[in-house]
C-alpha cells in the first residue's frame, strides 16, 4: 500500500479517556466550519475559508491510498487553482498537459477539438491521487486541520444551529463543535447532516473502469482524450502520468451483463466495436483489475439550510461526459467559503442564492446533456440512444 500523503494532525488537541477506555485525540475541539469529504470541493473550500480567517477541520474518511476516477481537468480550472494559491504547485506535480479531445460521436470519423483557442491553454490528464492530496496539504498548510482515515459516527444539529460532531480517526473517538457543517461526500448515498435530504436522479449511467500499463511510445505521448460512441454506451480513454491509460465503458446499470457473464469478456466484446478505442487498447498490458462507478445524473433537493451546506457532487452530479466534474467540485468549494462568510451577515440570503444557483447551473447542464447526447443518431433502436434524446423533465 502507498503511504498517505498528509499525516494527521494531532498537535492542538485536548485528550481526555473516554468510556470505552480509549484516548480520544481531541474532545469537542471548536471550529466555525467542519467539512466532511477531502475530495476537490472539500479541500477547496477549506483553502478558501481558512484563508479568511475561519477556523476549519476536514473529515477525510480515505488516506488518499486508493484508486481514484476522473482524471481529465478542464482549461478553465487554471483560474480556481490560481484563486486558491495552488496553481505553481500544480504545475510542477507531474500531471499530464492534454492539447484536446478525440472523438468519433455521431460518425466513426474523428473528429479533433483542439484547445490551442482555448484562453486558459491546456487541459490536464491527472493523477487523482496526487491531485486530491495536494489539495488537501494546500488546506493544512494554510491553517485547516485535515483528519484523514476518519468516519462520521454522530452529526446533530443543536437549538442553535450549531453541530455536534463525533467521528473515529483511526478507530479513535474525536469531536467537534462547529458552526457552520459542509458535507462535500462526493457520491456518497447520504448526508450526515441531513439524513432526509433526496437525490432527483436522471439516468443509470454507470462506468466500468480498466487502468492498463502503456506498452508503445506512440500512445505515451498522445495526451488526447478519446471519447467514442458505441451502440449501447460510449467511451473514453485518457493517457496518465506514470504510463498509464484509463479506459472506461460508460453504459446503464441495467444493460451491464448478468453476474454469470464475466466483466472482462463483456468488456472484450464491446471493446471490439469501437476501433479506434481497441487500438488503444491493443497498445497496452492487461495487468490490473475493474472498477464499476456510478455516473448517473442528479441533483439533491436540498442543498443548503441553516449553518449548512452540500458542495460539489454532494450536491449534483453531472455525467462524466461533460469532463466539468472536477471543475464545479473546486468552483463550489470557494463559492461556499463566499457564502459561509455572507451568511454569517445576512442569515438565510445567501444559502438561498446558492440553492438557486445550484438549480439553475443543474438546468443548465441538463439542456447541454440533451444536445450533445443528440448529436450521435447511429443507433436509433438502441435503448441507450433513445433514453437520451430528450431533455429529461426537471
Ligand atoms: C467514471 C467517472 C469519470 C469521471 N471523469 C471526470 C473527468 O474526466 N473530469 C472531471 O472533471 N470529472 C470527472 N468525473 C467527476 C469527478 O470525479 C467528480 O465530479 C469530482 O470528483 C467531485 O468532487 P467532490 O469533491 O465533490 O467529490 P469526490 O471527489 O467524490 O470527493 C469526496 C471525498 O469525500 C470523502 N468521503 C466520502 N464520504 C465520506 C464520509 N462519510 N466521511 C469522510 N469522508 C468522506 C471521499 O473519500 C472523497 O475523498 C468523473 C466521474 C466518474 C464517475
Amino acid at each position: 500500500m502507498d503511504k498517505p500523503y498528509v499525516n494527521h494532525p494531532i498537535t492542538n488537541t485536548k485528550s481526555r479517556p473516554t468510556t470505552a477506555g480509549l484516548v480520544p485525540i481531541n474532545f469537542g475541539q471548536r471550529v466555525n466550519v467542519l467539512i466532511i469529504g477531502g475530495g476537490p470541493a472539500g479541500t477547496a473550500a477549506a483553502i478558501a475559508l481558512a484563508k479568511t480567517g475561519q477556523t476549519v477541520a476536514v473529515l477525510e474518511r480515505s488516506r488518499y491510498e486508493t484508486t481514484r476516477v476522473g482524471e481529465t481537468l478542464a482549461p478553465a480550472a487554471r483560474v480556481l487553482l490560481s484563486e486558491l494559491g495552488v496553481w505553481e504547485r500544480f504545475h510542477i506535480d507531474g500531471h499530464l498537459p492534454s492539447p484536446g479531445i478525440i472523438s468519433a460521436w455521431g460518425s466513426e470519423e474523428l473528429y479533433e477539438n483542439d484547445f490551442i483557442f482555448n484562453p486558459y491553454g491546456c487541459g490536464w490528464h491527472l493523477d487523482r491521487r496526487r491531485f486530491d492530496a495536494m489539495l488537501a496539504l494546500a488546506a493544512k498548510e494554510v491553517g485547516a486541520s485535515v483528519y484523514l482515515s476518519t468516519r462520521v459516527v454522530t452529526c446533530t444539529q443543536q437549538p442553535s444551529g450549531c453541530w455536534w460532531i463525533e467521528a473515529l480517526c483511526d478507530g479513535l473517538p474525536i469531536s467537534f463543535q462547529a458552526d457552520f457543517l459542509v458535507e462535500a461526500t462526493g457520491r456518497t448515498s447520504s448526508l450526515a447532516g441531513k439524513p432526509a435530504t433526496k437525490r432527483m436522479i436522471y439516468d443509470k449511467l454507470v462506468g466500468v473502469i480498466k487502468f492498463l500499463t502503456i506498452n508503445s511510445p506512440i500512445l505515451a505521448c498522445d495526451c488526447r482524450t478519446l471519447v467514442e460512441a458505441s451502440n449501447e454506451g460510449w467511451w473514453y480513454s485518457a493517457v496518465l502520468p506514470n504510463n498509464n491509460l484509463v479506459v472506461a465503458y460508460m453504459t446503464d446499470t441495467d444493460l451491464l451483463p448478468r453476474k454469470s457473464i464475466p466483466l472482462a469478456d463483456f468488456w472484450q466484446e464491446c471493446h471490439g466495436k469501437v476501433p479506434h478505442t481497441q487500438a488503444r487498447v491493443e497498445s497496452c498490458l492487461w495487468n490490473s483489475s475493474f472498477h464499476t462507478v456510478a455516473a448517473f445524473s442528479y441533483r439533491r433537493n436540498c442543498v443548503a439550510d441553516n449553518q449548512w451546506l452540500a458542495i460539489g457532487d454532494a450536491a449534483s452530479a453531472f455525467d462524466p461526459l461533460s469532463s466539468q466534474g472536477i471543475y464545479k467540485a473546486l468552483q463550489s468549494g470557494i463559492a461556499a467559503a463566499r457564502v459561509i462568510k455572507a451568511s454569517q451577515s445576512n442569515c438565510q440570503a445567501s444559502l438561498k442564492e446558492y440553492a438557486a444557483h445550484v438549480e439553475k447551473s443543474f438546468a443548465e447542464y441538463l439542456q447541454m446533456w440533451a444536445a450533445y447526447y443528440n448529436r450521435e443518431r447511429r443507433w436509433s433502436d438502441s435503448v441507450f440512444w433513445q433514453r437520451r434524446q430528450t431533455v429529461p423533465a426537471k
